[in-house]
C-alpha cells in the first residue's frame, strides 16, 4: 500500500531535519499540556528544534504534505492549545533557548522563543532592568508560549500584558516563509500592526521564533500593604475603591475563604483566621510610599484586619500565599482553571456570581483574582480518582464563562481559549467576528494546518 501524506511527511522529517523523533514516550509527553484534557491520539513526529531554519523546513514539509502543526513551548498551558492529537506534527521549541541581546539604552531584549520567562527577567536584572510580565508559570513557560498566549501575571495591574512589552516578532508561517514584524523603535505605525495580530494567537497564525521585548527599570522599592475582611464582597469593594481613588498599585490580588483555608491546609499557614478574604497590594517606584499609604488607607475602610509598612519578609509570605494557592489546590484535588475577566466595576458581582454558582451546582470553587484587572481565577475542584470532571463541574464552568460574559467581560483574561472554550468564542464575540477572525487564518494558512481546532 502506498505511504499516506502523514507517513511521508514524517520520512521526510525524520530524514531532513535534526530534532525529529518518534520515539513513543517522546511522543505521549508531546501530546499534553497542563490542561488535564487528552487528546484523541497519538502525534505522528516530534521535532525538537535547534533553529530557525529546523522550524521552517518542518513546516514546509508539513505544509507540502498538509499535514498540521502544533506549535510548542514548555506545555504550561492550561487551556489545552498544546494538546497535540492523532497524525500532527509537534514543532518543541524549547531548544530554541538564546537570549540573543539586551540593550540597556533603548530597553530591550531580542530572544529566541524558547527562553524561559524568569531566565529573560534574570538577565535583564543584570542591567537593572526586568521583563515586566510575570505569569505565575514564569519558572517553566517560555516567551513563546507567553506570546502566543498573551500572558498576564501579577505584575500586570501595572504595567500591561505580554502584548504592552512585545515591540517585534520573527515568525515562521504556515508554509515554511519567514517574516518580521514590528520595530526595535519606541514610536513606529508603518503598516498594520501584524505584531498584534500575532500576539495572543495561539498558535494558529504562525510560529513565533524570536521576539523583541521591552524591559523595564527594577524598580528600587517595593513597598506592601494587607487588609483582610469578613466578606468577600468587602474585599472586592475595597480593591474597586483603589481603582476609583486612581492610584498605582503594582500588584493588587485578593484570595477568598475557600483559598485561604486550602493554602492553610497544604503549607501550615494561618492566613484564614484573619479573616474570609485577604488582599495584598504593593507599590514600586519612587512614589512607592505614598501609593501604599494611600492604597493601605482605602483597604482598611471595611477591614477585619489590616497593616501596612510590611517588612521583607511578612510582604514575600504575604505574596507567597497567592503564588501558592494553585498548587495547594491541586495537593487535594484535580482543578479546573478557570479565567475570567470582568470590568473592574463589576467585581462585586464577579464575586458574588461565583460564590452563587458554587452553591448551585455543590462543586467545590476556590477564587483568587489579579484584581487590579479584575482577572477572577475561580478554580474548580474534583475528586482526582474520577476519570472525567463530573457534570456538575462542566455545569459549573459554564454558569462562569456565561456571569462573565453577563458582567461584560471574557471568558478568558490571560489563559486563551485552547481547545477547551473554543464553545464560547462565539457567544463572546458574535459569529460576524468569527467569521472575520476565521478569514484572516484562511489569508496566513489556507489549508488550516497551525493548530488545528484551538483558538478560532
Ligand atoms: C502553575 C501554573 C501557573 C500559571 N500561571 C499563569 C499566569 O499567571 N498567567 C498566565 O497568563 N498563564 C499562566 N499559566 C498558563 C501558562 O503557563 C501560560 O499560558 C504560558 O504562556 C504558556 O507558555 P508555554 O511556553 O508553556 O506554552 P505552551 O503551553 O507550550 O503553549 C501554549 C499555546 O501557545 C502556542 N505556542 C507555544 N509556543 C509557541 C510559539 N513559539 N509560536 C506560536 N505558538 C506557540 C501553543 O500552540 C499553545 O496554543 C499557568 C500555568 C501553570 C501550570
Amino acid at each position: 500500500m502506498a505511504p499516506t501524506a502523514t507517513e511521508r511527511a514524517v520520512a521526510e522529517l525524520l530524514d531532513q531535519v535534526p530534532g525529529a523523533t518518534v520515539e513513543p514516550d517522546a511522543l505521549a509527553a508531546a501530546a499534553l499540556d497542563r490542561s488535564g484534557a487528552r487528546p484523541d491520539g497519538l502525534p505522528a513526529v516530534l521535532v525538537l528544534i535547534r533553529d530557525v531554519v529546523g522550524v521552517q523546513r518542518t513546516l514546509e514539509v508539513a505544509h507540502r504534505h498538509r499535514v498540521p502543526v502544533v506549535p510548542r513551548g514548555a506545555g504550561s498551558g492550561v487551556a489545552g492549545g498544546a494538546l497535540a492529537g492523532t497524525g500532527s506534527v509537534v514543532l518543541d521549541l524549547s531548544g530554541l533557548d538564546r537570549i540573543l541581546e539586551i540593550d540597556p539604552v533603548d530597553e530591550l531584549a531580542v530572544v529566541e522563543a524558547g527562553v524561559i520567562t524568569a531566565e529573560l527577567d534574570r538577565a535583564a536584572g543584570e542591567h537593572g532592568l526586568r521583563y515586566a510580565p510575570d505569569p505565575a508559570s514564569a519558572a517553566i513557560s517560555t516567551i513563546g508560549g507567553n506570546v502566543a498566549t498573551n500572558a498576564g501575571g501579577m505584575r500586570c495591574v501595572k504595567y500591561g500584558v505580554t502584548r504592552d512589552a512585545v515591540l517585534g516578532l520573527d515568525v515562521v508561517l504556515a508554509d515554511g516563509r519567514l517574516i518580521s514584524t514590528g520595530r526595535r523603535t519606541v514610536k513606529g505605525v508603518a503598516g498594520l500592526d501584524l505584531t498584534s495580530l500575532f500576539v495572543g494567537s495561539e498558535g494558529a497564525l504562525g510560529v513565533v521564533v524570536r521576539a523583541t521585548v521591552r524591559l523595564r527599570a527594577l524598580p528600587e522599592t517595593t513597598l506592601t500593604a494587607a487588609a483582610a475582611y469578613d466578606d468577600v464582597a468587602a474585599a472586592a469593594r475595597a480593591c474597586v475603591s483603589v481603582a476609583r481613588a486612581r492610584r498605582e498599585p503594582s500588584l493588587l490580588e485578593l484570595l477568598d475563604h475557600a483559598t485561604l483555608s486550602v493554602v492553610d491546609r497544604a503549607q501550615g499557614t494561618d492566613f484564614a483566621t484573619r479573616g474570609r478574604a485577604l488582599v495584598v497590594a504593593q507599590a514600586e517606584g519612587p512614589a512607592a510610599a505614598d501609593e501604599i499609604a494611600a492604597i493601605a488607607e482605602l483597604l482598611a475602610k471595611e477591614s477585619t484586619w489590616s497593616e501596612r509598612g510590611l517588612d521583607e519578609e511578612s510582604s514575600e509570605r504575604l505574596v507567597l500565599a497567592r503564588r501558592l494557592a494553585l498548587p495547594s489546590i491541586e495537593r487535594f484535588g484535580r482543578a479546573l482553571i478557570e479565567d475570567i475577566c470582568v470590568p473592574r466595576s463589576r467585581l462585586v458581582d464577579a464575586f458574588r456570581g461565583v460564590e452563587e454558582i458554587a452553591r448551585r451546582t455543590g462543586v467545590d470553587v476556590f477564587t483568587f483574582a489579579h484584581a487590579g484587572d479584575g482577572n477572577l481565577h475561580p478554580i474548580i475542584s474534583f475528586d482526582p480518582a474520577l476519570a472525567e470532571p463530573p457534570p456538575a463541574v462542566q455545569q459549573a464552568a459554564d454558569a462562569i464563562f456565561a456571569l462573565a460574559i453577563e458582567l461584560g467581560g471574557t471568558v478568558t483574561g490571560e489563559h486563551g481559549i485552547g481547545s477547551l472554550k473554543r464553545a464560547w468564542l462565539a457567544r463572546e464575540v458574535g459569529e460576524d467576528s468569527i467569521e472575520v477572525q476565521r478569514s484572516i487564518k484562511a489569508a496566513l494558512d489556507p489549508h488550516g494546518l497551525l493548530n488545528p481546532g484551538k483558538a478560532l
